[in-house]
């Protein structure tokens, strides 16, 4: 499963203690949210543990629940509870807030 780490071209900032990361190759995995096996070229490690990864859609799920917690607390409540994940850090990106 650790071989996995040696598959990342990319690490995108980290939400909490989860990053996002893409892969070289589609790979196969096991999300430990959902439990489910995916294969997916993105994926999320919790806390930099390789055997505690989540898929993308349990990664913008618990981002989503823990807003709060992320560093992304200048984005209002409000906003977080209104827009999905993405248009969030599309906004984030282009300071418009
Ligand atoms: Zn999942």
């Amino acid at each position: 499963m650790s071989d996995l780490s040696k598959q990342v071209i990319k690490r995108f900032p980290e939400q909490g203690d989860m990053q996002l990361v893409s892969l070289r190759a589609v790979t196969k995995f096991e999300c430990s949210h959902c439990q489910t096996t995916k294969h997916a070229k993105v994926l999320a490690v919790v806390s930099g543990d390789w055997n505690r990864l989540l898929c993308n859609g349990c990664y913008e799920k618990t981002l989503t629940e823990n807003g709060g917690n992320s560093p992304r607390t200048r984005i209002p409540a409000v906003l977080r509870a209104t827009f999905p994940v993405i248009t969030l850090l599309r906004v984030d990106t282009k300071g418009e807030l």
